[in-house]
C-alpha cells in the first residue's frame, strides 16, 4: 500500500532535521507523500520539495497552525492552500508576530524564577523564524538549568506550569475560514491534547469548526491510545469528515517518533490524503 504522513516538522519550526534531510528520511522510510507541516510557517516547503523531486517523493506543502484555546492552544493542521494568498500569509505572519511577545514573557517569569536566560539565547537554538518553548526549552538545557528538554516542559513550561503563557493567536473558526478562502482544508490536530473534559464536549467543539468547513481530525497520532481513537474515528464518520493521522515527526525533539510510523502504529493510506484534497476550497 502506498503510505503517506501528514504531519512532520523541520528546523523551520521545531523539529531537528533541514527540510531536504527530512524528505530523505520519509523517501528511505517508503513513503509516497510526505506533508510538510512547521507551526505556523511554510518555510520548510520549497527545498523539501525539491529534495522530493530527486527522490520520487511527492512533498505536499502543509503547516500547523496554532490557534487560541482555553488554557492551552489548538493546533489545526492546514493543506492545500494557496501558498502566498495574501489573507493566510497575513495571518500565519499575525501569529508569529504573537510569538514575538509571547516569548519574552516567558523569558521574564524564567527569570523570576532563578532561570534568566535571554533572547538571543533562544534564538540560537532555532535555525528558522518559528521560535517558542522547544527552543526556550533546549537553552535551559545548554544553560544546565534542568537534564533534558522533557525536564524543561514538566517543570517549567508545561501548559498551566510556572513559566506558562499562554499563546497569542487567532480564534480557530478563523484560522478554518482563511484557510479555506486560500483553497485549502483544515484538520483538527491530535484533538486529545485539548484536554476537553468529555467527548461530547469534544464532539461540540469540532461540530462548531465543521460548520466554518473544518475537513478532517487527527485520528492516528502518536500520542492518542487505541480506545481514544476509536472515539475519534466514530466522531469523524458521524460528521462526515476525513479520519486523518501522522507521525508528528520533530527529530531528535521526540526521539521515540518515527517518520511515517510514529510510535510503530500509524500507517496512513494515499486515499487520506485524496480525501483532504477533495474538500480543498469546500463550500
Ligand atoms: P509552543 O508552540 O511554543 O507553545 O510550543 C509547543 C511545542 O512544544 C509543541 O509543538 C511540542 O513540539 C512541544 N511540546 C509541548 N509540550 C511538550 C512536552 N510536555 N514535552 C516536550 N515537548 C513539548
Ligand atoms: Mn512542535
Ligand atoms: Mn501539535
Ligand atoms: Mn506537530
Amino acid at each position: 500500500m502506498d503510505l503517506v504522513d501528514l504531519h512532520a516538522h523541520t528546523d523551520r519550526s521545531d523539529g531537528s532535521l533541514a527540510p531536504s534531510a527530512l524528505a530523505r528520511l520519509a523517501a528511505d522510510a517508503g513513503l509516497r507523500l510526505l506533508a510538510v507541516t512547521d507551526h505556523d510557517t511554510t518555510a520548510g516547503f520549497l527545498e523539501a520539495h525539491a529534495a522530493g523531486l530527486g527522490l520520487g517523493l511527492e512533498v505536499v506543502c502543509g503547516t500547523e497552525i496554532t490557534a487560541r484555546f482555553p488554557g492551552r492552544a489548538m493546533h489545526l493542521l492546514a493543506y492545500g492552500f494557496e501558498r502566498r494568498e495574501r489573507g493566510f500569509t497575513e495571518m500565519l505572519a499575525e501569529i508569529v508576530a504573537g510569538r514575538e511577545t509571547r516569548n519574552p514573557k516567558i523569558l521574564r517569569l524564567l527569570a523570576e524564577l532563578g532561570r534568566p536566560v535571554t533572547m538571543d539565547e533562544v534564538r540560537a537554538e532555532a535555525a528558522g523564524d518559528v521560535i517558542g518553548r522547544p527552543h526556550i526549552a533546549r537553552a535551559l538545557v545548554r544553560k544546565g538549568y534542568v537534564p533534558d528538554t522533557k525536564a524543561a516542559f514538566t517543570q517549567l513550561l508545561r501548559d498551566g506550569g510556572p513559566a506558562f503563557v499562554a499563546a497569542e493567536s487567532v480564534e480557530p473558526d478563523e484560522v478554518v475560514r482563511t484557510v479555506r478562502d486560500a483553497g485549502g482544508v483544515t484538520v483538527l490536530a491530535h484533538p486529545r491534547q485539548l484536554r476537553v473534559e468529555s467527548p461530547e464536549a469534544l464532539a461540540e467543539v469540532v461540530e462548531a469548526l465543521v460548520r466554518d468547513g473544518l475537513g478532517g481530525i487527527e485520528v492516528d497520532h502518536p500520542t492518542q491510545p487505541p480506545e481514544e481513537r476509536k472515539v475519534l474515528r466514530a466522531l469523524a464518520e458521524r460528521l462526515r469528515i476525513v479520519a486523518s493521522g501522522g507521525s508528528d515527526f520533530h527529530g531528535d525533539g521526540k526521539p521515540h517518533v518515527r517518520i511515517g510510523v510514529g510510535d510503530g502504529t500509524i500507517a496512513v493510506p494515499y486515499g487520506t490524503w485524496e480525501a483532504l484534497l477533495a474538500r480543498c476550497g469546500a463550500r
